[in-house]
């Protein structure tokens, strides 16, 4: 199998931390060589927004079913991405609103009061630290026109201001909730948990800007500048920013030791130039309006298994997606994103979500294997099916490979490159599917482990051994047994790799991180250079 090669990946989009880091490039390499311009294709995750623009953008028309509304909302704006003018003008029309007497940039900005340690102005900071653990704000981030600034300590005024937004807080939290949970709601104590990652002041600042929106009269484009720019504001002022780390990929709801508070005004300043990109936008609808045949993109409104009964009306070329995986923090923070942005009503039955307390491989590979069940059953067969599977690791393979083998799609092919890039997975829908299950016998793991290095001809990183031996599992239909969890697979590997017969290379604690060889290839001289991956 070709290895679909790929650009540089996105990481400076709106939410990008919690996306996929996805290679541009991939979708429209797969598609020039599979499909023909204006033939539909299915992306049945709607994980990666960018990926399934890009498959627009080249050609394809592309159903997407996506139930989180945070990320049919990242659909739209990678589709039709706001103009800087827009951007800008939407700004301009929150900073121009009022609260009080003072405009609303004006207020938001004074919440953020600090000093300046050398000139003594008064300036607002662009982030306030706090170690998690004592609870005390530590230092602040500013720069002032005297050309001080940088990270410095705290004093106690920015003590006292910080102190004041803690005595409110019950209040303003409790509105904040409002939109997502109301008092009888039963998934209000979790909606509580996800606000807990939101420092005092910036409770009160999100409020009093979402308390705004309904009054703002503009136009609908603008508005829906103003709604991109509170989501970036959203994720830019919880406290999921460790300091001081620059890019976290944050997936659970866990506070850093120290982390930022970031100044809310200031996030919505960067949220205009991080917004605005020079693509041109494509053709997008809501199912059940169809895309031009030029190309464009349909975005079904729900999961997979809502539309799974009318998908053999549409004659799809093939399935194409990033595979998700599980994100208790992304989809926490995105039912109360929602709520925020469109209210109680519109999360819908999205807000599930909350309820959920599971986010482990196994569990994952439940919903997996349900979601591919609609394909093998609603698909005609042969369909060709394309997932990229981002940031690798053992959990992430097993559960998708195995849901996969469950559901009955035929593995076609399988295509890696570096640790860290992307598998490429390669599919076909298939019919009459019996499903075999041989049992994950130690000595069949052996001869399949064996078998993938004398192929290879090269030592491999477990990543890759461990791919390629799922792979086999797959197409041998060797499967745990039905009371086991898939770590029956990495115990399988890992006791198979202690015969002798195989070499950590690394000599490693952990067979996961080592790099593995035949053994026999040391008596042929093989190690010294040690070859190219
Ligand atoms: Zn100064």
């Amino acid at each position: 199998m070709p290895y679909f090669s790929g650009g540089k990946s996105d990481s400076f989009g709106p939410l990008a931390r919690y996306l996929p880091p996805t290679p541009e490039g991939i979708a429209r390499a797969f598609l020039a060589e599979h499909i023909r311009a204006g033939a539909w294709v299915l992306d049945p995750f709607g994980a990666c927004p960018r990926f399934s623009v890009e498959m627009a953008r080249a050609g394809a028309r592309v159903l997407v079913t996506a139930s989180n509304p945070i990320n049919r909302f990242l659909l739209d704006l990678a589709a039709h991405p706001p103009t800087l003018a827009d951007l800008q003008a939407a700004l301009a029309e929150l900073s121009a609103a009022r609260k009080e007497d003072d405009r609303l940039e004006t207020h938001l900005q004074a919440l953020y009061l600090t000093q300046c340690l050398q000139c003594k102005r008064e300036l607002p900071a662009e982030s306030f630290l706090w170690d998690s653990r004592s609870g005390r704000l530590t230092g602040k981030i500013y720069n002032c026109t005297c050309g001080a600034g940088g990270e410095q300590p705290a004093t106690a005024e920015d003590e006292q201001l910080a102190a004041q937004w803690s005595r409110a807080d019950a209040l303003h939290r409790s509105r904040a909730l409002g939109r997502i949970a109301p008092p009888e709601d039963p998934h209000r104590p979790i909606a509580q948990e996800a606000l807990a990652f939101y420092p005092p002041r910036a409770v009160y600042a999100l409020g009093t800007l979402i308390n705004r929106l309904d009054a703002i009269q503009t136009s609908k484009e603008r508005r829906r500048c103003i709604l991109a720019l509170l989501l970036w504001a959203f994720d830019a002022v919880n406290s999921l920013w460790p300091h001081p780390i620059e890019r976290p990929r944050p997936r659970q709801l866990i506070l850093p030791s120290v982390f930022r508070e970031n100044n809310v005004w200031m996030a919505l300043e960067a949220a205009v130039k991080a917004l605005h990109t020079e693509h041109p936008p494509i053709a997008h609808t809501l199912w059940p309006e169809e895309p031009p045949e030029s190309g464009g993109l349909c975005i079904y409104e729900g999961p997979l298994r809502n539309l799974a009964a009318e998908l053999h009306e549409i004659p799809f070329r093939a399935v194409m997606g990033v595979l998700p995986r599980p994100n208790q923090a992304f989809w926490t923070l995105s039912a109360l994103w929602a709520g925020w942005l469109w209210g109680y009503e519109a999360v819908g039955p999205f807000k599930r979500v909350l309820g959920r307390r599971r986010y482990d491989w196994n569990w994952h590979a439940e919903a997996l294997q349900a979601l591919f069940t609609h394909l093998t059953k609603h698909l005609p067969a042969g369909v060709p099916f394309f997932g990229l599977l981002t940031e690798p690791e053992p959990g992430f393979i097993s559960a998708v490979l195995h849901a996969a083998g469950q559901a009955g799609l035929d593995l076609s092919g399988l295509a890696l490159r570096g640790e860290q890039e992307p598998l490429q997975i390669h599919w076909k829908t298939a019919k009459n599917w019996r499903r075999a299950r041989h049992p994950l016998h130690p000595h069949r793991t052996h001869n399949i482990l064996r078998q993938i290095l004398a192929t290879r001809g090269t030592p491999l990183p477990y990543i890759h051994l461990h791919a390629l031996a799922l792979s086999a599992f797959a197409v041998q239909g060797v499967a745990p047994a039905p009371n086991e969890t898939l770590a029956a697979y990495d115990t399988a590997i890992h006791t198979a790799l202690q015969n002798p017969e195989f070499t950590d290379l690394e000599n490693r604690s952990t067979p996961e991180t080592g790099t593995w060889a035949l053994s026999q290839w040391k008596n042929l001289g093989m190690f010294e250079p040690m070859p190219e991956p």
